[in-house]
């Protein structure tokens, strides 16, 4: 890199985003362009179903003291031979080096019925505010067996505890755990009362509730935790992108189309030797972001390198399980639970929030 400052316009304002932003500040000038005010702490998101207070501070308190300035907007359309970012503030901005982490939504894959009847994570307080104002108690359906559907189910199960709680996948709840991670899920659950559905696939949600190849299950509401997808943007610009639309990256994280432009967080295919490719997660965006930071004002020029250590779920407010996993993500047997894990996931998610800047 030169030692030259250069504009950096940033898109996204997640945690690879903003992680990025802060520490590209410290020497260039950049622009960060995210519709929101306020940091959205997504790994909270089901605490937020649940109707636990929100965290999220103000971006411009994040960015405070650094060359940062953050247009609240959303982006548009990106000319990339121009170098130029439209916003829907009928603004162009032009850049020298762009940055971008615009993350990924809950994916409905296109089940009938999904985006009118399931609430998805990104409108958690509609479905607080859907379970506080019913007339009386009734049925939550969770769709979705990974870390977001478990965490989620744990939380109604345990702020709603006259709701019947049901979790419904298509493989196995918790299928990817140890077998001890798996157990202590299924201990949890029994003691808030959730009802595992394993192995059936949601085909369609109706205003009833859900029908899956296993038959019909009743659900007054349904919370859909299902995969994550990228957004379409990095398709539609030109970049090169993976059959399911993340932009392929090398191993300074730069588009192997377009290096002028860097990938970060869900957004990004990014394969490490010896680990192989990273899944969407908060636990390798935000280290993308703070790598970034780090190449583009000369504190590294080192490729990026990653390893897995744990997995960490909060069940609930007293609950937890830290899985323990190899660098390359596959499991150790161990894994730590109660609140010893809950208390480990706890301080993960303030230190994220630390780590920003
Ligand atoms: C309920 C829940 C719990 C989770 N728990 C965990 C966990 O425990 N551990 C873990 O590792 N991961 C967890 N995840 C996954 C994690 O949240 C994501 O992988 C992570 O948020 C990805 O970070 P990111 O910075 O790439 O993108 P995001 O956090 O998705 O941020 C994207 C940014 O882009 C902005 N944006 C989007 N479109 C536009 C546009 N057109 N113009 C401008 N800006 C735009 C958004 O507003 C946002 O600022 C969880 C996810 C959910 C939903």
């Amino acid at each position: 890199m030169t030692a030259q400052q250069q504009h950096i316009v940033v898109i996204g304002a997640g945690y690879a985003g903003l992680a990025a932003a802060t520490r590209i500040g410290r020497k260039h000038r950049v622009t960060l362009v995210a519709p929101e005010s306020r940091f959205l702490h997504r790994v909270r998101q089901h605490e937020t179903a649940a109707g636990l207070p929100e965290h999220r501070p103000a971006l411009a308190e994040v960015v405070r003291g650094r060359q940062v300035t953050h247009r609240q907007a959303r982006v548009t359309e990106l000319d990339l031979a121009g170098r130029k970012v439209f916003l829907d503030s009928g603004e162009a901005l032009t850049y020298d080096t762009l940055v971008y982490a615009l993350g990924s939504r809950t994916a409905l894959h296109g089940i009938p019925g999904a985006a009118e009847h399931a609430y998805p994570v990104e409108r958690a307080a509609e479905l607080a505010e859907r379970m506080r104002t019913a007339a009386r108690p009734g049925t939550v359906a969770v769709v979705g067996g990974g870390p977001t559907g478990i965490e989620l189910a744990a939380e109604l199960a345990e702020a709603h505890p006259a709701w019947q709680v049901r979790i419904v996948a298509a493989g196995q709840v918790g299928g990817w755990l140890s077998a001890k991670g798996r157990a202590h899920v299924r201990k949890v659950f029994g003691r808030l009362g959730v009802q595992v559905h394993d192995r059936s696939a949601v085909t369609a949600v109706t205003a009833a509730g859900l029908r899956t190849d296993q038959g019909t299950l009743d659900a007054d509401l349904v919370a859909w935790a299902a995969s994550m997808e990228p957004r379409e943007l990095a398709a539609e610009t030109g970049l090169t992108v993976t059959p399911d639309g993340r932009a392929v990256v090398d191993q300074y994280l730069r588009s192997v189309s377009h290096p002028e432009v860097y990938v970060i967080g869900d957004a990004a295919q990014v394969v490490v030797e010896g680990v192989g490719e990273l899944r969407m997660s908060c636990a390798t965006a935000q280290p993308m972001g703070v790598y970034l930071g780090k190449l583009l004002t000369g504190r590294t020029d080192r490729p990026f390198g990653y390893g897995y250590v744990i997995h960490c779920l909060s069940l609930g407010r007293k609950d937890g399980l830290v899985q323990l996993v190899h660098k390359d993500d596959s499991m150790k047997p161990k894994a730590v639970t109660g609140t010893a894990a809950r208390l480990v996931k706890a301080g993960i998610v303030s230190g994220v929030l630390w780590n920003l800047r």
